[in-house]
C-alpha cells in the first residue's frame, strides 16, 4: 500500500486494503453494536434538558478513548463536541456531522422495549436514537476506528462535529459555526441522517429546500358581532383573508407575489438526467393520499415541482366559530400561518419583502409576521467531491444509489455550504421503516453494517480524489 493509506488494487497479498477494513467491520460487529447499545442506553432528550450532558461526557470519554483528540464546547444549549483525527499532511480533510441529542420517547405505552433499554429483535436494535441519529454518527466512528485498526492510521483528516440540540432545530449551529470557521475548516462536510430511500435503494442527497414561516393577522371589529344586527355594513375579517390569500396564487399553483421566483434557479442538464431516474409510480402515490390528482404546473416533473420550486403553503387558517350547531357571529379576527419552501438561490428575508410587499398593498391593516426563516442549500451533483460518495454506496450496496439533488424538505445545510462554505454531502444510512421521532425507533444490523463500510469506502475515495 502507499504510505497514505490508499487502498491500492490488485496490490501484493491479493485483497486491497478495503476489503480488509470490510472483514475487521465484520468481524468487530459484535463490539460496534455494543458500543452503540451503551449510546443509546444514555438518553438524551434535548426538548427537556435529559441527560444530554451526560451524553456528551459519555462520547467525549469513548472517542478520546480511540485515539481522537477531542474538545467539547458549551453553546446556548447543550454542548458541541468537536473530536479530531489527522491523516497524512496535504491529505484533505472532512468535516463530519451528527448530532446526540433525542426526541423524547412518548408514548412509551406504545414501544415494544423500553426506549433507553436497547433491544436487539428481528435483526434490529430498537431504542430512540438508534436511527436518529446515534446509529448513524457511530457508524461513522465505527469506520474511522476501524481504518485506524487496519491500517495503523487515516488516510485524510477528518472532524467530527456532533451537536446536541439538532431536535430543537439547531438554534445554536449557525452561531457556533461562524465562531469555530477556523478549527472547523475542511473540504467537504459530510452528513449521514435520516433514513435511505423508501424503495429500500440506498440514497445520496446533495442539498435541502430552506424554509420561511410567516403569520398572517386581520382584525375586524373589536369582538365578535351577531351576524344578522350588523352583517352587512361590518367587514368580515374571513372574507379579507381569504381574498389576500387568493391574491396569492392562481389555479395552476403558480405564485403571484411579484419578486417571488427571481432567485429561482432552475435544474441544470445533469440534474434533469437525475430527476427521471427516480423511483416514482404516481398512481401509487395518489393512492396511499387517495387523493386524485396532482398539482402544479403541468409541464414540470412531480420531483422538479418537489426540488425545484418554490412553494407557497397555508398551513393552518382559522377564524369565527367551527364547533358543531349554529352560531350566526361575524369574527372579529381571522388568522393564517403559511410556510414557504425556497429554493437555491432564494433568501427568507427577500422573499418576506415580497409577501409583505404584496399584502400590505392590498391591505395596509393586516399583521404580516415573519416567524422562522432557513436557507435552502445546494452542493453540485458533479461536483469533484460527489463520485466519492455515489461510489462508495454502491460498493456497498452492490447498485448505484438514488440521486436527490435536493430534499423536499428543510434542513441546517447552509451552515457548511453558506457558512463554512464548503460542499456538503448527505449520505443516509438508516432503514426506511427507521420510526425516526416514533415509537419503536430502530435501526437494522444490515443498515448498520452497511453504513459503517460505506463511510470506510467514502473516506478511502476522498483520499484518492484529494484535495
Ligand atoms: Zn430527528
Amino acid at each position: 500500500m502507499s504510505d497514505s493509506g490508499l487502498p491500492l488494487k490488485g496490490e501484493r497479498g491479493g485483497m486491497d486494503k478495503l476489503e480488509q477494513v470490510y472483514q475487521y467491520i465484520d468481524s468487530n460487529q459484535t463490539k460496534f453494536v455494543e458500543e452503540l447499545c451503551t449510546l443509546i442506553a444514555q438518553p438524551s432528550v434535548s426538548a427537556r434538558d435529559e441527560g444530554v450532558n451526560d451524553c456528551a461526557h459519555l462520547l467525549e470519554s469513548m472517542l478520546s478513548g480511540m485515539g481522537f483528540r477531542v474538545a467539547t464546547f458549551p453553546t446556548h444549549g447543550h454542548p458541541a463536541i468537536v473530536a479530531e483525527m489527522d491523516g497524512p499532511k496535504d491529505s484533505p480533510t472532512v468535516l463530519i456531522y451528527g448530532h446526540y441529542d433525542v426526541q423524547p420517547p412518548e408514548p412509551l405505552e406504545m414501544w415494544k422495549s423500553p426506549p433507553f433499554t436497547p433491544t436487539i429483535r428481528e435483526g434490529r436494535i430498537y431504542g430512540r436514537g438508534a436511527g436518529d441519529n446515534k446509529g448513524q454518527f457511530y457508524a461513522q466512528i465505527a469506520a474511522i476506528s476501524s481504518i485506524t485498526a487496519v491500517s495503523g492510521g487515516l488516510p485524510v483528516n477528518v472532524k467530527v462535529l456532533l451537536e446536541g440540540d439538532e431536535e430543537q432545530g439547531s438554534p445554536y449551529l449557525a452561531d457556533f459555526l461562524r465562531e469555530h470557521r477556523e478549527q472547523l475548516k475542511a473540504d467537504l462536510a459530510y452528513t449521514s441522517d435520516a433514513p435511505i430511500h423508501s424503495s429500500g435503494r440506498p440514497l445520496v442527497i446533495f442539498g435541502v429546500r430552506g424554509l420561511l414561516c410567516i403569520d398572517l393577522n386581520l382584525r375586524g371589529p373589536n369582538r365578535d358581532l351577531h351576524s344578522g344586527n350588523y352583517g352587512g355594513p361590518v367587514p368580515n375579517p374571513a372574507w379579507g383573508l381569504v381574498h389576500l390569500l387568493a391574491s396569492m396564487k392562481d389555479a395552476e399553483g403558480n405564485v403571484l407575489v411579484e419578486g417571488f421566483y427571481d432567485d429561482v434557479v432552475p435544474p441544470t442538464l445533469a440534474e434533469r438526467e437525475v430527476l427521471k431516474r427516480i423511483p416514482f409510480d404516481p398512481q401509487e402515490v395518489q393512492k396511499s393520499f387517495e387523493i386524485s390528482r396532482f398539482e402544479g404546473p403541468e409541464h414540470l416533473s412531480y420531483y422538479e415541482k418537489l426540488m425545484f420550486r418554490p412553494t407557497l403553503n397555508i398551513c393552518g387558517l382559522s377564524s369565527g366559530y367551527s364547533g358543531g350547531g349554529v352560531k350566526t357571529i361575524l369574527p372579529s379576527t381571522a388568522l393564517a400561518k403559511l410556510d414557504i419552501r425556497l429554493v437555491v438561490n432564494q433568501d427568507p428575508d427577500r422573499v418576506f419583502e415580497c409577501v409583505k410587499r404584496h399584502l400590505l398593498s392590498l391591505c395596509p391593516d393586516l399583521e404580516v409576521k415573519k416567524i422562522a426563516g432557513v436557507l435552502p442549500s445546494k452542493t453540485a451533483i458533479d461536483h469533484r467531491y460527489a463520485q466519492c460518495a455515489v461510489d462508495a454506496v454502491a460498493r456497498v450496496w452492490g447498485e448505484p444509489p438514488v440521486v436527490f439533488p435536493t430534499l423536499g424538505g428543510t434542513l441546517p445545510d447552509y451552515v457548511f455550504t453558506r457558512i463554512l462554505g464548503v460542499p456538503s454531502i448527505l449520505v443516509p444510512y438508516a432503514n426506511p421503516e427507521e420510526n425516526n421521532h416514533s415509537p419503536n425507533e430502530n435501526i437494522s444490523l444490515d443498515c448498520f453494517n452497511k453504513g459503517i463500510k460505506v463511510c470506510a469506502t467514502f473516506l478511502y475515495n476522498f483520499a484518492s480524489t484529494g484535495k
